[in-house]
């Protein structure tokens, strides 16, 4: 069965978004008023810090206000996607010392205040423009799910949505995306606690993301990203693909060879080099070998 089915059937219009059936059935509402009151003591993510967003930022630095530092038709997504009018969230629930988008993904400040409204507005532009989805990304877009529950609200196009992120949500954070989110498009960096907490500094990450994938996979369809890095293949790409094959049957993996050292990855001596083609076909063999579509 085709992974992205039911993706496919409402770009077809043979099928509402699950905001549209949110908005209609009343669960939205519910939704964004459950949101708000997660804003004054945050738990959208598994640091679960408990702080006021209207006063004070936890772990992501993130506060009340919506900062984006990218809004744009975005070509450079699987083919299924594009082109997706993506927006990318500044802040971040993770600190990989290897990120792309560094510093404007870590850093709130280096954001620009958007509105709901004009969030909104933006969607409805870029599906007339001919997008395919909405794509929120970041930075991570989790500390902005009160955000985007809202400017959904406001959006009256039949976009699927999809939520772009490292997978580190909270339970609740799930739960809130659950019946509004057409398409999670999830990483899956780590299997080692040990590789977590020394390049992302969160060791539960691998504990965190194997949960949250088979809630994905049961709240709608999920797309998953697994990063080659170099110096860690046999503690984490290979183990994660295991587990996929093991865990999540037929769905849609795509093992990036793209990674090259960005930011502080300078600091780590396995990082300092692009990932070898020999070490990027070696990881796409494992993976065909447990029978994924790689
Ligand atoms: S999103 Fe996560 S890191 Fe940010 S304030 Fe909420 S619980 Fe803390």
């Amino acid at each position: 069965m085709d992974p992205l089915k039911t993706y496919k059937r409402i770009l077809e219009g043979k099928e509402k978004p699950k905001f549209i059936k949110a908005k209609e059935d009343g669960t939205l509402e519910k939704k964004i008023k459950e949101a708000e009151g997660i804003l004054e003591n945050c738990k959208l993510c598994e640091r679960q810090c408990g702080v006021n967003r209207f006063k004070e930022k936890g772990f992501c630095g993130v506060g009340n206000e919506w900062r984006i530092f990218g809004a744009h038709t975005h070509w450079g997504e699987e083919k299924e996607l594009i082109p997706s009018a993506t927006i990318f969230e500044s802040g971040c629930t993770m600190k990989c010392v290897y990120c792309q988008n560094a510093p404007e993904s870590m850093d709130y400040n280096l954001g620009e205040e958007w509105s709901v409204k004009s969030v909104a507005e933006w969607i409805e532009r870029k599906w007339k423009e001919g997008c395919k989805n909405i794509n929120f990304v970041g930075g991570d877009p989790t500390p902005y799910i009160p955000h985007i529950l809202k400017a959904l609200s406001l959006v009256n196009v039949n976009m699927p949505v999809v939520f772009n992120s490292n997978a580190y949500l909270s339970e609740t954070g799930m739960k809130l995306l659950d019946g509004v989110v057409d398409v999670y498009l999830f990483d899956f960096r780590y299997f080692s606690e040990k590789c977590a907490r020394k390049l992302s500094s969160a060791p539960d990450y691998p504990e965190v993301a194997k949960r949250n994938h088979l809630l994905a996979k049961q709240q709608g369809e999920l797309m998953i990203r697994v990063l080659v890095m170099p110096g860690h293949i046999e503690c984490d790409a290979k183990p994660v693909l295991r587990w996929i094959a093991e865990n999540l049957g037929n769905v849609y993996v795509n093992v990036l060879g793209q990674y090259h050292p960005c930011w502080k990855a300078w600091d780590f001596p396995e990082l300092k080099r692009n990932l070898s083609s020999e070490e990027y076909w070696e990881v796409i063999s494992y993976g065909k070998g447990l029978g994924l579509k790689v």
